[in-house]
C-alpha cells in the first residue's frame, strides 16, 4: 500500500478568503483547499473536498439501496417538448435553455434539467404499462442546473449541483405497495441519511411549490446561514416552513367606536407607510388590499397593514393552482384607480379576507379613487366577507393553531419529499392497465436531497474558530498522523507503521510528513477538520507514548504506540453518529414533527456539544 502522505497529496490550504465569502462554510471550504470557484454558482471540488462529497454520496446511495430504490442515470439535457407537455416551460423560472426560443438551431429545443420529473415520467410512460410492474422507485445521483438569481453562500446555493432524486410509481395511494408506504420508507431513509451525516436536522411540513402535489415535508438544518425560515411552536407540537405555517386566529380586541365611513384626501400617498404617516394611524389599523391574478381571473387579498400575504396560503384558500401579483393594467381595471388606492368597500371582485382583518374596527383603506383613502371602515358592515381565511405570513407574537407561541429560526433545506399524485402522469399521459383492465394514470412520489448542501450544512453546524469539525462519517480523513521531528528515524518508523496498520484496519488516514513546525501542522489539521489526530514525536516516544487528540473537544490521551490503533478504532466507533435501523425512531410523517433531540440523534456524542454558529 502506498503511504497517503500530505506532501504527495493536494491540500492547498490558504489564508486568503474572497471578500464575498460571508458564511462560515464558504470561508472554511476555501481556506481548507476543498473548493475553487469556476464561475458564479459553479465550483471545482479539489481532492479534500471531493473526498467528503463522495462520502456523503455513498451514505445517500447505501440508504437508498437499503430502502429498495433502484439506481439509474438520466442526462442533464432534456427536450423542450417534455417541459411543454407538463406546462413547466413557463412556470419554472430557473430553467436554463441552451438557445433562444423560436430558433431553428437544435440548442433552442434543449433545456438543462433542474429536476427530472419530465424525463422519468417519459420512461414510466414507455415501460410501466401494467399494475404488475408496480410499485417501483427509481433514483439517481446526478448534476442539476438551475439559473438561480443569486448563487451565494459557497456551495449552499449554486447553479450546478449534485442532487439525489428519486421517483416512485404506484397503482394506489394507500395499502401495501402504495404511495403512502414508499413515502414513509423514503422519509425513514432520509432520517437515517441525515443522522449518519451527523446533521442536527428537523422535519417540517412544507409547501410543495412549483413541483406540485398534495403533501410534502422538508428536512431542515437550523443555522444562521440558512435562507428558509422555520416556524416552531414553543411546546414542540408544531413546526412548518414559513411558506406554510398556519397561525391561530387572533382575538377581537373590540377597540372600535363603529365610526362612520369618511373619505380623506391623501394626495401622492399610496404605500402603507406613507398613508399611516400622513393620517397618523398605525399600520395595524390599515387594510392592505392586494390584487392578484389567479388562474387568469382577478383575486383580491385583504390583510392587515402590518401583515404580508402568503401567496401559497392564498392560492390554497382560493382553491387555485397559482396566483401572481396583478400588473398595473389589471389593478386599474379592477379598482378604477391608480395603483396604491385599492380597498374592499364597493369593490366588485372576488376577495378573500384574512382572519385578522375580519375582526378589525374603524380601519383605513384605499377608496378605489386615485389620491383618496377612507377611514372608519368596519368589515362586515362596509363590505361583505364571503370568504375569510388564514392567508398571511406568520409573524413574531403569533400562536400555533393549538395556542402555543411561535418561534422563528433560520435554516437550510437539505432534503424534500413530495407526494405528487398524478400531476405529471396526467400531463404526460403516463398510464398503466390496472387489475380491472382499465387504463389509469400512475400515482407518483418524488424525493430530493442536495448532496453538496449536506456538506456545507454540516460545516455550518459544526465548526469553531480553528476550522471545520467534521462528523467522522463524512470527514475527508478520519485520522491524521502528525509526525514531528522528521529527522528522527524512530518517529518516521512509528508514524509509518501506524499509518499502515490503520489503513489495514479500514481507517481513512493521512500522514502529515511535512517538514514544518508542530503548531503549523496542528492548525492545518484543525482547519480541514480531521476528527482524530495522532501526534508522534521524539519526546513522547522516549516516554513510550503517542498522543491521540479528538478535534471536537480537544481531549488528548497518551497511549503506547501498540495500543494506538485499538484506541483510534474505539474512538471512531464512539464518534460515528448512532443511527439504529429500528423503524419508528426519529420522525414520522403522520405526526407533524419530531425534533433532532428525538431518539435517533440524541444518542450521538456529536450532538451533545453546542455547535458554534
Ligand atoms: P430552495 O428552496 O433552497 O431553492 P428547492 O426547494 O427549490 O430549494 P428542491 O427542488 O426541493 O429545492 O430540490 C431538492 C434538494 O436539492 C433541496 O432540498 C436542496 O437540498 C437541493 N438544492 C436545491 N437547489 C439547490 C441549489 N441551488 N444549490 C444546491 N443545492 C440545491
Ligand atoms: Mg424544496
Amino acid at each position: 500500500m502506498p503511504l497517503m502522505k500530505w506532501t504527495k497529496f493536494f491540500i492547498p490550504t490558504t489564508k486568503e478568503v474572497p471578500a464575498d465569502a460571508s458564511v462560515p462554510s464558504h470561508q472554511l471550504m476555501i481556506r481548507a483547499g476543498m473548493i475553487r470557484q469556476v464561475v458564479a454558482g459553479a465550483y471545482s471540488y479539489l481532492p479534500v473536498g471531493y473526498r467528503t462529497l463522495r462520502k456523503v454520496e455513498n451514505i445517500v446511495r447505501e440508504e437508498m439501496n437499503r430502502a429498495g430504490a433502484i439506481e439509474l442515470h438520466m442526462p442533464a439535457m432534456h427536450p423542450v417538448e417534455w417541459w411543454e407537455e407538463t406546462g413547466r416551460l413557463k412556470t419554472v423560472d430557473v430553467l436554463l435553455r441552451l438557445g433562444p426560443p423560436g430558433d431553428e438551431d437544435w440548442r433552442s429545443r434543449v433545456v438543462l434539467g433542474p429536476t427530472h420529473e419530465e424525463v422519468i415520467t417519459e420512461i414510466a410512460r414507455a415501460y410501466l404499462t401494467s399494475y404488475k410492474q408496480l410499485p417501483v422507485n427509481l433514483y439517481q445521483i446526478q448534476t442539476k442546473f438551475r439559473g438561480e438569481a443569486r448563487p451565494k453562500s459557497g456551495v449552499l446555493r449554486t447553479r450546478e449541483f449534485l442532487m439525489k432524486d428519486a421517483y416512485s410509481f404506484h397503482s394506489r395511494k394507500e395499502g401495501p405497495g402504495g404511495l403512502d408506504e414508499t413515502y414513509q420508507t423514503m422519509y425513514d431513509a432520509y432520517c437515517r441519511i441525515f443522522a449518519r451525516c451527523g446533521l442536527p436536522y428537523l422535519v417540517v411540513e412544507a409547501e410543495s411549490g412549483p413541483i406540485g402535489g398534495d403533501a410534502s415535508h422538508e428536512f431542515m438544518v437550523p443555522t444562521e446561514a440558512g435562507e428558509d425560515i422555520l416556524v416552531e411552536a414553543e411546546d414542540g407540537s408544531y413546526a412548518a416552513n414559513l411558506e406554510r405555517a398556519e397561525v391561530a386566529p387572533l382575538e377581537d380586541s373590540q377597540d372600535g367606536t363603529n365610526a362612520p365611513l369618511q373619505e380623506v384626501h391623501t394626495p401622492g400617498h399610496s404605500t402603507i407607510e406613507e398613508v399611516s404617516g400622513f393620517l397618523g394611524c398605525e399600520a395595524a389599523k390599515m387594510i392592505k388590499t392586494i390584487i392578484y391574478e389567479a388562474e387568469g381571473q382577478p383575486l383580491v387579498a385583504l390583510v392587515r397593514g402590518d401583515h404580508e400575504v402568503n401567496e401559497a396560503k392564498l392560492a390554497r384558500a382560493a382553491r387555485v393552482s397559482w396566483v401572481v401579483a396583478a400588473d398595473a393594467a389589471l389593478i386599474q381595471k379592477v379598482t378604477g384607480a391608480e395603483v396604491g388606492f385599492a380597498g374592499p368597500v364597493g369593490l366588485n371582485a372576488r376577495f378573500i379576507t384574512d382572519q385578522a382583518v375580519s375582526i378589525m374596527h374603524d380601519g383605513v383603506t384605499g377608496a378605489n379613487k386615485t389620491d383618496y383613502h377612507i377611514t372608519g371602515v368596519n368589515p362586515g358592515r362596509d363590505f361583505e366577507m364571503k370568504e375569510i381565511a388564514d392567508i398571511r405570513m406568520a409573524v413574531e407574537g403569533d400562536r400555533a393553531p393549538n395556542g402555543s407561541a411561535l418561534v422563528f429560526r433560520k435554516c437550510i433545506e437539505v432534503g424534500h419529499v413530495f407526494k405528487l399524485g398524478t400531476k405529471y402522469s396526467d400531463a404526460m399521459k403516463a398510464h398503466y392497465i390496472d387489475t380491472d383492465g382499465k387504463s389509469k394514470p400512475l400515482i407518483m412520489g418524488c424525493y430530493g436531497i442536495g448532496v453538496n448542501r449536506i456538506m456545507a450544512a454540516a460545516i455550518e453546524s459544526m465548526h469553531d474558530d480553528k476550522g471545520i469539525c467534521w462528523p467522522v462519517s463524512i470527514a475527508p480523513f478520519q485520522v491524521v498522523i502528525c509526525a514531528l521531528d522528521l529527522r528522527e528515524q524512530e518517529v518516521v518508523k512509528v508514524a509509518e507503521k501506524l499509518h499502515d496498520e490503520l489503513e489495514a484496519a479500514g481507517v481513512d488516514v493521512l500522514l502529515d510528513d511535512r517538514d514544518a513546525r508542530p503548531g503549523f501542522k496542528f492548525n492545518d489539521a484543525e482547519l480541514i477538520g480531521v476528527p482524530i489526530r495522532i501526534t508522534v514525536g521524539k519526546r513522547g516516544l522516549a516516554d513510550g507514548i503517542v498522543e491521540i487528540t479528538t478535534r471536537h473537544d480537544h481531549q488528548t490521551q497518551k497511549v503506547p504506540p501498540d495500543q494506538a490503533v485499538a484506541t483510534v478504532r474505539r474512538l471512531i466507533d464512539d464518534l460515528t453518529p448512532n443511527c439504529p435501523l429500528k423503524k419508528g425512531t426519529g420522525t414520522s410523517p403522520d405526526g407533524v414533527f419530531t425534533g433532532a433531540s428525538g431518539s435517533t440523534l440524541g444518542a450521538s456524542p456529536l450532538f451533545q456539544r453546542t455547535p458554534k454558529a
